[in-house]
């Protein structure tokens, strides 16, 4: 392991040299500007196949559904075309849902039968009385509705979305679906899971990883054959429609449709906030690293060190340590002695705690405690006792895998580019890009 350290050490320098000169040549070669000139600066650092067959089969098949019903919903721009994606906004046994558009809203049976044809709806009221769907009053009696707006964007809840709706009955609960297109996703949750005034080139190493992750979780989808590709929660990425940043607008414009693969299949590109430093391949159970070896970083990140979160420290006094356990834990009935961690991994990553009481011990996963106590901020963390204290001190935000978003705008501050910061948090995967998607 020290001996791989070194050698990346060793030729780091070397590499990121590499870069800078590629960087130059061609800039003098190529429009800097289009899509072929990052392709071909992304090929330069490893071999990048230029179309994916896979993606294009599985992907148009995705496609060719949706196109049937609504072929508004596909970008043509000379040859470009993107992705429909279905995001889940909202899930309700008994729902009560708005929406609003200020041009009304046609909509559309699964057969692609116009519904209430005679009448143009400003705001669609669905509500859920007595085992029945209504909309605006009157019984819909289909499992499935599309609810597309004249003019974008949709109003719901406060929030605006492009695209349209989707909505689907599942077991016992309603589902609101918005599709849109998979570009105008990548650029909204670079605002939610991205953050404001950073470099245009961290918002490109977010939009590549943001659009790896939507195109996994995608193909996923497909195979459980569910009604949505992902969800609109930081279950997934955190996702609220539509906003005007002109930086992310432009990250996303310079990377469209590049996305990291393995063996030719898009990447589980996980995130976090901040790494601490702790390497990836040491952390016991979160991944399967037999599925996902390029999340098995064998090496540290250290950029991340001005971070605030790269150390934390969060205090709990005993009686509150009770009064947490007590309202979150089934029969936690006594006041607490002590609070150990009883099961670390080699990443100092807590695999279990222990709470002991006067009359016995309770054992906590990681996941349980991270969900008990706000203040824990990451999954590598220490306990000890300071009087009728518990001191808890940790590394990082976030659980420790994939990319380190604040150690990756150091990295561009340092001069590193978007490939090489994707290649170090990525390790072995190549550059690949939707078929067709072409710069427009
Ligand atoms: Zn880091």
């Amino acid at each position: 392991m020290g001996s791989r350290i070194n050698l990346y050490k060793f030729f780091r320098p070397i590499l990121f040299k590499v870069n800078k000169i590629q960087k130059v040549f061609f800039q003098f070669t190529l429009d800097p500007t289009s899509l072929r000139f990052q392709l071909r600066r992304a090929r330069a650092l490893r071999p990048c196949p230029a179309k994916l067959p896979y993606a294009k089969r599985d992907l148009d098949d995705t496609n060719r559904k949706c196109l049937l019903l609504f072929s508004f919903l596909f970008l043509f721009v000379g040859n470009t075309r993107t992705v429909a994606v279905r995001v889940l906004i909202d899930e309700q046994k008994k729902p009560q849902w708005t929406l609003v558009s200020d041009k009304g809203f046609i909509l559309k049976n699964e057969q692609d039968k116009p519904l209430f044809a005679d009448v143009i709806y400003h705001k669609l009221k669905l509500t859920h009385v007595k085992g029945k769907l209504y909309i605006n009053g009157k019984p819909f009696k289909e499992s499935k509705l599309y609810v597309r707006p004249t003019e974008q964007p949709t109003l719901f809840e406060g929030r605006q979305y492009d695209g349209l709706f989707f909505i689907t009955k599942e077991k016992d609960s309603y589902l609101l679906i918005n599709i849109l297109d998979s570009e105008a996703y990548v650029f909204s949750v670079l605002k939610t899971e991205g953050w404001p005034g950073w470099p245009l080139e961290v918002d490109k190493v977010f939009a590549i990883a943001c659009r790896s992750y939507l195109l996994h979780q995608l193909l996923l989808a497909r195979k459980k054959t569910l009604p949505y590709h992902i969800k609109n929660s930081n279950h997934h990425q955190t996702y609220t429609g539509v906003h005007n940043c002109a930086v992310k607008r432009q990250a996303v414009k310079e990377t469209k449709g590049m996305f990291l693969a393995h063996n030719g299949e898009p990447i589980l590109a996980m995130f976090d906030i901040c790494c601490g430093g702790v390497i990836p391949h040491h952390v016991n159970g979160v991944v399967d690293f037999q599925k996902a070896p390029y999340l098995a970083r064998t090496y540290p990140c250290t950029f991340c060190k001005k971070c605030k979160s790269y150390t934390w420290q969060a205090e709990y006094s005993l009686e509150e340590l009770r009064d947490i356990l007590q309202e979150g834990v089934d029969n936690f009935l006594h006041d607490v002695q002590d609070f150990k961690i009883t099961q670390k991994d080699r990443a100092g990553v807590v695999q279990e705690v222990t709470a002991k009481t006067k009359h016995s011990e309770y054992l906590f996963t990681t996941r349980q405690a991270y969900r008990l106590f706000k203040d824990i901020k990451s999954f590598a963390f220490s306990a000890k006792k300071q009087s009728k204290k518990i001191i808890l001190n940790g590394k990082g935000f976030g659980h420790h895998m994939g990319l380190c978003q604040w150690g990756a705008r150091s990295m561009v501050k340092e001069g590193w580019n978007y490939e090489s910061i994707l290649q170090f948090f990525y390790p072995g995967t190549t550059f690949m890009r939707l078929e067709n998607s072409k710069h427009s």
